[in-house]
């Protein structure tokens, strides 16, 4: 039997690492476990000893590494989660070597509130609810002017960004505790969604790609963090920036690393100087491609289903962003080319791709043909299984056919037969964006019906 102290609080993610923000007020417990304590158990057994009501909150478990693993890792590890059985048991057989408490963070069921919001709400904090996640129009240009200044008034809060869709809010270390003086109910913050920002912070020692990967997380740390910088000096070899506003101490300094085409930060300053308002009052960074990067690094998916009013809605609550349609739409296109490539890049790629479809099936014939210029004529593709099942299909081959609604259009045909049990048997397939490629096609599948 041994014995397990709790402590309460909430998880919050600072500077550089994770801190277990306590709840003095209630107090540490002190629960005896055991190997065959099951999760169940544990989690009765804290909501027990806190007189917690389960109909009205949710507790979750969590516990911080020993010094002697965090050592080993990372500042920024995050604190480990208890969800089953067998993570308790995990946590069990860490307390035998270190000493560990058990975190517990309470949430409230009904409203999603958790106690940092029940105490930020409780602090006066009454342009969080006004503003609704509109922090000011960007800029409507790609040239980044800016404009839209009444909604300025925003500008003062720092980004924390919240749960569900993740809506700025003010960066208050909170006090935990409950207070019954609780206001319009806010999202969760999640630690998650924070700390992924965090991880555009920059550091001395930092290396980058090259000084455009540089200059485009520079763009990003100022749309998060809501400045904008000069570029003091930019050479191949040289990058120095400011913050915008006159006298800031804000500034980074950059240069390659050793002969490589690689920048590494040698000075960053990553504290202001200047007023919250006015660093704010500018931002010229917030293009449609750094607003892409922005979405698919920290929002969601670039899906056909996805509209530019959805990636206008979701940027305005993660970063109050305010947009028009037509901005949202050209972020909505950058994410898009940033998950799946361009279309160009698409055909470059063909090479590669029908290299690797040999590789993973064997026997498979291909041929991609190209015109003088090297620009793509037409692509054949049958696999080895449709290869070796055609003598055996039914002697009637069907051709179907669909027009390609992409950049370059063109047409998609295939060619499928049907087995003795009359079932479609797929043969072969084939893009092209010469017309017509019928012809073409007829005389590939009268080369495969001979191999
Ligand atoms: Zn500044």
């Amino acid at each position: 039997m041994e014995e397990v102290i709790a402590v309460c609080g909430q998880w919050l993610f600072e500077k550089d690492k994770w801190l277990f923000h306590v709840d003095s007020r209630r107090g540490s417990k002190v629960i005896p476990v055991s190997d065959k304590t099951r999760f169940e158990d544990m989690i009765n057994m804290v909501y027990e000893d806190y007189r917690l009501d389960k109909r009205h909150v949710n507790i979750e478990l969590s516990y911080m590494l020993g010094r002697k693993s965090l050592m080993k890792l990372t500042r920024d590890t995050p604190p480990v989660k208890i969800g089953n059985f067998r993570q308790l048991q995990s946590f069990f057989r860490l307390l035998q070597s270190d000493k560990i408490r058990l975190c517990v963070e309470v949430t409230f069921r009904d409203n999603m509130k958790t106690m940092k919001q029940i105490n930020q709400s409780g602090c006066n904090h009454d342009e969080d609810s006004d503003t609704d996640g509109e922090r000011f129009d960007y800029c409507d240009d790609s040239d980044g002017a800016t404009s839209d200044d009444e909604n300025f008034i925003a500008y003062g809060l720092v980004p924390e960004v919240d749960t569900e869709m993740g809506k700025v809010t003010p960066h208050v270390k909170p006090k935990v505790g409950i207070s019954s003086k609780s206001k319009k109910a806010k999202a969760v913050t999640p630690h998650v969604r924070q700390q992924q920002l965090n991880s555009l912070n920059i550091f001395v020692g930092q290396s980058f790609e090259s000084k455009s990967a540089l200059k485009t997380r520079l763009k990003m740390l100022t749309i998060v963090q809501q400045f904008d910088y000069d570029v003091e000096y930019s050479t191949p070899d040289l990058l120095i920036v400011k913050c915008w506003v006159q006298g800031c101490s804000w500034r980074l300094r950059a240069s390659p690393t050793s002969d490589t085409p690689r920048f590494t930060v040698r000075v960053y300053v990553s504290d202001h100087t200047c007023s919250i308002t006015e660093r704010s009052a500018r931002c010229r960074q917030a293009t449609p491609d750094i607003l892409g990067s922005l979405y698919t690094d920290f929002i969601g998916g670039v899906e056909p289903t996805v509209l530019p009013s959805h990636v206008k809605q979701s940027l305005n609550k993660c970063f109050g962003i305010k947009m028009d349609y037509w901005k949202a739409h050209r972020t909505l296109m950058c994410a898009r080319e940033l998950v799946r490539g361009s279309a160009e890049s698409g055909y470059q790629d063909l090479p590669v791709y029908l290299h690797m479809i040999k590789e993973a099936n064997p026997g498979t014939f291909t041929r991609l043909v190209v015109d003088s210029s090297d620009r793509f004529k037409y692509l054949f593709i049958a696999f080895d299984a449709s290869i070796k099942g055609f003598p055996f299909m039914r002697k009637v081959v069907v051709v179907d056919g669909t027009f390609l609604q992409g950049k370059y259009k063109g047409t998609l045909l295939i060619a499928s037969a049907q087995d003795g049990n009359f079932q479609i048997f797929p043969i072969a397939l084939t893009e092209s964006v010469i017309h017509p490629s019928l012809y073409v096609f007829q005389s590939f599948l009268g080369v495969i019906s001979f191999i």
